[in-house]
């Protein structure tokens, strides 16, 4: 039987459904809603397209939102000063730097500069080490994202063989390290790693590789929930996964498709850690 799709989509509007109650909560007892300050350096096409998406989703949230958009051409100290500026700022709760930055820009002293308690990216290394041991903190989106759908799912973690193929700071590491902390057995798999062998034992496959269906359906264990984050533009313009779809769902019992599965709940968990900031923040 094929596996069920766990829809991206429909669960990523309930999510953002529940912060609006949240957001006017806040907004009731300190006066002002929350609020996500995006930076945007230079004119990357993606780059734009994400900050209208995130700017868009904040606003029919009625959450504050602000975009600042920079020439290419900003120094490193400028770009630093902004970021200084927005810690310092009460009204804004998320900061979040739009990545890639210029080469000439140190992306890493750039994400340093950001408040621990404002980074709604949860890619400060405060907030990855408070991932790594267990302790509140804001939590990488995408990852994040992929723990709601196996709540939506009541996939219990525990005991349970967890494979994680990729190992980058936005996804695989903080994917592995909810995994760990939700007691799951993980295993991390890379460039260097018998991806095949470590798949066909996994109760649960989480593919954030960025190569098209690397993950063949034929290694996939019967009855194993499958998690596509890959997002590989083809030369048609279409999208597709890490995950070889079609045969891969003949097998699992649940997948996520690509598109429609874990990208929209990115954004989404986007603004859960703006309102989980601003809370924070009282
Ligand atoms: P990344 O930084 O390029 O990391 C890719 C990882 O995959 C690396 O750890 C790399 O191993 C590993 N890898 C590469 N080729 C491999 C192979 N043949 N076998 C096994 N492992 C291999 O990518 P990322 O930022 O994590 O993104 C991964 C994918 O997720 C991309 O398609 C990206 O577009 C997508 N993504 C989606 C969302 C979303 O919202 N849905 C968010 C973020 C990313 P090494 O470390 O050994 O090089």
């Amino acid at each position: 039987m094929a596996a069920q799709l766990i829809d991206g989509k429909a669960l990523a509007a309930k999510v953002r459904a529940g912060l609006v109650d949240e957001a006017k909560a806040i907004a009731a007892k300190r006066g002002f809603a929350p609020g996500i300050a995006v930076v945007r350096v230079g004119e990357d096409p993606a780059s734009k397209v994400y900050v209208t998406s995130k700017k868009k989703t904040a606003e029919e949230l009625g959450f504050g939102s602000w975009e600042h958009h920079l020439d290419a051409t900003v120094t490193q100290v400028d770009l630093l000063a902004l970021v200084a500026k927005l810690n310092a700022d009460p009204k804004v709760d998320g900061i979040l730097v739009q990545l890639p930055l210029p080469k000439h820009i140190d992306s890493n002293a750039v994400l340093l500069a950001i408040a621990p308690e404002k980074d709604v990216d949860g890619f400060h290394p405060v907030n990855a080490g408070n991932l790594f041991q267990g302790r509140p903190g804001l939590v990488a989106c995408t990852p994040a994202g992929v723990m709601r759908m196996l709540e939506e799912i009541r996939f219990s973690c525990s005991g349970k063989n967890a494979v994680v193929v990729g190992r980058s700071n936005i996804v695989g590491r903080p994917m592995a390290a909810l995994l760990i902390n939700a007691s799951a057995t993980v295993t991390v798999c890379h460039s260097k790693s018998d991806v095949a062998a470590e798949v066909r034992r996994a109760e649960l496959v989480v593919a954030a590789v960025g190569v098209r269906h690397l993950v063949k359906g034929e290694w996939v264990k019967p009855g194993a929930v499958v998690i596509d984050v890959g997002m590989n533009r083809g030369a048609d313009g279409k999208l597709s996964g890490d995950v070889e779809f079609e045969a891969a769902r003949e097998r699992a019992s649940f997948i996520t498709p690509v598109p429609g599965g874990v990208g929209p709940m990115t954004i989404a968990m986007l603004m859960s850690n703006t309102v989980t900031a601003a809370r924070s923040r009282g």
